[in-house]
């Protein structure tokens, strides 16, 4: 029987010398050569077929092994770790980072003046680094995940040999040990910043209770009630009630409202969480969320829970409503629910504008009212700037009353011993400055 074989097609024998088919084939078995659909091209079919499973199976078993053998971490951007590992990479030696992003860090120093520095974080891009002998694949990038801020959210994803894999939560332990090392003894600012909270700035020097001056047994009766609810817990729960409490300090700019916030905290070892709710961009929802999810161990500071409201009708008379709705700040405040507990703190200078639904129990339990300078807090405010002059104090007080002063806020106080801080008798003398109107008044 004959093979059909196509006209153009040699057969083994005599073909022209000059087939490009039989030149490719010389390598394979005459069998399979003389095969004639093999020369048409089936051949050709199985072996780029074969070639493909080959190659199939290659990348299958390489992605076997890479799931046996390696084994990923992912730190995404809205987690803390990712802060952490970030720093702590930023102080490690053995890595081979060469993509670098540069961090900006503002400190903000009692006096209040601000200081900035530099860091270099390893930035976008892929990196290694060598961790107890182990090689470590690093690969920060952007995710195409977007904040409702209009920030791309980031990972970092960490790979290693399955084998190594404990070190991961090592070098986690460690990150985390190094932040915590950088806020102890300090207070950590957080804001809300699109949907979470960030820190703000570095860490700050805790403020010490005895530098705010309130007048007599206010401090001690606000810190005792905070401790007592922090010691209540069982109790709330116990009897099913939301183990929250809110404090709400009053009274004229200047008088040590913020700063007394900023000492409780450094007290019982807090941070602050500090909320705008007059900002424009802040809805309902974010609000909600925002006092839901406030980080552990931290104060929620609404400060001015005034403007927000006057503002808004400021904004109406424009036929411009934006931002948060009273109503959305009820339901924020009624909502919070926690294991832990939630302390809020809000401070207004002008409480007669407050709607009296705020003030209600469950959202505000606790009202102080923090006042200008008392004659108490005058001595005492003197003492703290010239302790040895205890004769001088009396002196003080007696010449300010004599300007008959409406009133004199501690900021003013400040202001005046700050800058005459040479000397009582300096101080003394120019007592008069204080007669001039104050800019926060
Ligand atoms: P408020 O929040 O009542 O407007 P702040 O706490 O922001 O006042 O105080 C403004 C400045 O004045 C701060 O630098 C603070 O140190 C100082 N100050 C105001 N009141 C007091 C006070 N009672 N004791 C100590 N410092 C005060």
């Amino acid at each position: 029987m004959t093979s059909p074989v196509p006209a153009d097609i040699p057969t083994e024998t005599g073909a022209p010398s000059r087939s490009p088919s039989k030149l490719d084939f010389d390598f394979l078995p005459a069998a399979v050569t003389s095969n004639p659909y093999f020369a048409a091209g089936g051949g050709l079919m199985i072996l780029g077929g074969s070639l493909a499973i080959l190659r199939k199976s290659v990348s299958s078993l390489a992605s076997l092994a890479y799931r046996r053998m390696l084994v990923d971490l992912e730190l995404r951007s809205s987690d803390k770790s990712y802060d952490w590992f970030l720093h702590w990479m930023s102080n490690y030696k053995k890595t081979s980072s060469r993509h670098l992003s540069v961090q900006t860090k503002f400190v903000q120093h009692p006096n209040g003046s601000i200081s900035t520095g530099f860091t270099f974080v390893p930035g976008p891009g892929n990196h290694w680094l060598k961790y107890n002998g182990a090689w470590f694949y690093v690969k920060r990038e952007r995710s195409e995940r977007v904040h409702n801020s209009g920030i791309p959210m980031e990972t970092i994803t960490l790979t290693t040999l399955f084998k190594d894999k404990f070190l991961l939560a090592s070098i986690l332990d460690e990150a985390r040990a190094m932040a915590m090392k950088l806020a102890e003894g300090k207070t950590v600012i957080f804001k809300s910043w699109g949907q979470d909270w960030r820190p703000f700035g570095q860490p700050r020097k805790k403020r010490l209770m005895q530098s705010v001056v309130l007048d007599e047994g206010v401090k001690e009766s606000i810190v005792n009630d905070v401790k007592e609810f922090l010691q209540s817990g069982k109790w709330y729960h116990d009897r099913g009630i939301p183990y929250r409490r809110g404090y709400l300090l009053y009274g004229p700019p200047g008088s040590g409202k913020t700063s007394f916030i900023q000492a409780l905290a450094g007290e019982l070892d807090y941070n602050i969480a500090i909320m705008n709710i007059s900002e424009p961009n802040l809805t309902d929802d974010r609000l909600a969320y925002l006092m839901n999810n406030i980080p552990e161990r931290t104060i929620l500071l609404l400060e001015d829970i005034d403007a927000a409201f006057n503002k808004r009708e400021q904004n109406r008379e424009q036929g411009y409503v934006a931002g948060v709705t009273f109503s959305g700040l009820l339901n924020a405040i009624d909502g919070v629910a926690s294991a832990d507990e939630i302390l809020t703190f809000m401070t207004t200078n002008h409480p007669q504008k407050l709607d009296p639904a705020l003030l209600r129990p469950g959202r505000i339990d606790y009202k102080v009212l923090i006042d200008n300078a008392s004659d108490y807090q005058i001595k005492r405010m003197f003492l703290r700037f010239f302790p040895d002059a205890e004769d001088k104090a009396d002196e003080f007080l007696a010449k300010l009353k004599q300007l008959e002063l409406p009133y004199v806020s501690t900021a003013q106080l400040q202001g005046l011993f700050v800058q005459f801080k040479e000397s009582p008798d300096v101080a003394l003398q120019n007592i008069d400055i204080l007669k001039q109107p104050h800019i926060n008044n």
